[in-house]
Parts: structure tokens; C-alpha cells; sequence
């Protein structure tokens, strides 16, 4: 009797922690590779958007407004070559999402099983049609695993801090290294141990530590062992 091989999708699944780098260098193996990009995160930031804005963000998952903010959320995305554009019920929010408030809300909800199941179909139809690069907390292990390569980030909290404050200082926004080093911390921990699509690395996921690598030295890297 011989064991069925998994199909394999022409994909890049690429997770890890928060500022691990992700959505940066999946951006551009997308470019190299000439495939869709989508950067999941943006997907739970949005709703995150949805149930700010139904006063609903801090509420629990069994409150009757949560559950009624979240079935009235809906999501659409339409990937382009610089990234994601994400309608929230028609209206075009891409600009709004990189907000750090929205990252807590999303940190949040996103272990909340309802949250995950209300954008799972959504990712995972754009992940079976392939040639699509996609990053997240749980591409290689629960969204994309037939990607034909799986790649977990790592790279030092402390790197992971600058680089998050100079992204923040780029969008206008002010923060101490002390504060986004401790939100990280504490998003990785939450991301980690929750019961849902954890934060942890594909049984077959290549391992990057990118603390000491620059951006076209890690996307090289990449597309040198996808191809
Ligand atoms: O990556 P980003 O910081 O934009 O994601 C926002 C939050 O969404 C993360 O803190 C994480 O908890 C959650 N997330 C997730 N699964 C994904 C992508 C993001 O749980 N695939």
C-alpha cells in the first residue's frame, strides 16, 4: 500500500512573530516570483476596524454585540503589487490598518476561534489557486500547508523592536523603544499560547533568522530555496 502525497501548491507560506519582518520580504519574494502577495494580518486588522467601530473591540466573544458586530463585518481583499487593498463592507480601509491600536484590538481577537473561522475561507480560497505569497501566524500551518515552501521567521526582540519603532516613526507615530519592545513581547506571547492556530513553526518550515540579515540578503535567502 503506498501513502497519498499531499498535492503541493506553488506558494510561499512565510510566518513568525510580530516585526519578524514578514510582510517586508514576502512583498518582495512576491515581486521576484512575480506572485500575488497577501499579508494576513491586515485581514485581522480589519475586522479588528469593524468591531472598534461597533464599539465592540473589548467586549468578549460570547457578548451579543461582539457576535453581532462580527456577522455584520464583511471582508473582501484584492490583492495588487504592493500589497493587500481591504474593503471593510465596501469601503476601501487599507490606509486606516496599520494603526497600533488596531494591532491590539487584532493581537486580541484573532485568538477568538469565531474570528478565525469568519476569515478562514476567505484565505484559504486565495491560497488554493497558488502562485501567491502569503504571511500571517498560521499560513504554513493551518491556511497553506501544501505550500511547496514553508519559512518561520525568528529574529531578536530587541531587533524586532527598532525595526517596529522606525515603521511607526515613518506613519507620523510616536512610541518608546521601552513600550514597543513590551507590546511585542507580549503580542508573541498571546500569539503563542493560544489554543487556536498557534504561533509555531510547520513541521517541515525552513527556520530564518533575519536579526542580522539585511532585507535583499533574507528575500535571496528565500527565493533561492523556493527555487
Ligand atoms: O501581522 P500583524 O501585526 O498585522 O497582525 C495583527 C494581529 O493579527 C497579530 O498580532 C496576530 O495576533 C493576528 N494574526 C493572526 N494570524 C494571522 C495573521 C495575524 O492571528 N495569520
Amino acid at each position: 500500500m503506498t501513502t497519498p502525497v499531499p498535492p503541493v501548491i506553488e506558494a510561499v507560506a512565510i510566518d513568525g512573530p510580530a516585526s519578524s519582518g514578514k510582510s517586508t520580504l514576502a512583498r518582495e519574494v512576491a515581486k521576484r516570483l512575480g506572485y500575488a502577495f497577501v499579508d494576513t494580518g491586515s485581514l485581522y486588522r480589519a475586522v479588528a476596524l469593524a468591531l472598534d467601530r461597533a464599539g465592540a473591540g473589548d467586549l468578549s466573544e460570547s457578548d451579543p454585540r461582539f457576535i453581532g458586530a462580527l456577522a455584520a463585518c464583511s471582508v473582501a481583499i484584492e490583492p495588487t503589487p504592493s500589497g493587500v487593498r481591504v474593503d471593510l463592507s465596501g469601503e476601501d480601509v487599507t490606509p486606516l490598518l496599520r494603526d497600533e491600536r488596531l494591532g491590539r484590538i487584532a493581537s486580541r481577537v484573532s485568538a477568538f476561534p469565531s474570528v478565525r473561522k469568519a476569515l478562514f475561507a476567505l484565505q484559504r480560497t486565495l491560497a488554493a489557486a497558488g502562485r501567491i505569497v502569503m504571511d500571517g501566524r498560521d499560513i504554513g500551518t493551518v491556511i497553506l500547508p501544501e505550500a511547496r515552501l514553508k519559512i518561520f521567521l525568528v529574529a531578536d526582540p530587541e531587533v524586532r523592536a527598532k525595526r517596529r519603532l522606525l515603521d511607526l516613526e515613518r506613519n507620523g507615530q510616536q512610541a518608546s523603544l521601552e513600550i514597543v519592545l513590551a507590546d511585542i513581547l507580549q503580542r508573541d506571547e498571546r500569539d503563542r499560547s493560544r489554543k487556536i492556530a498557534p504561533l509555531v513553526p510547520a513541521f517541515d518550515a525552513l527556520v530564518l533568522d533575519t536579526s542580522h540579515m539585511t532585507v535583499s540578503e533574507a528575500v535571496d535567502w528565500i527565493v533561492d530555496r523556493y527555487r
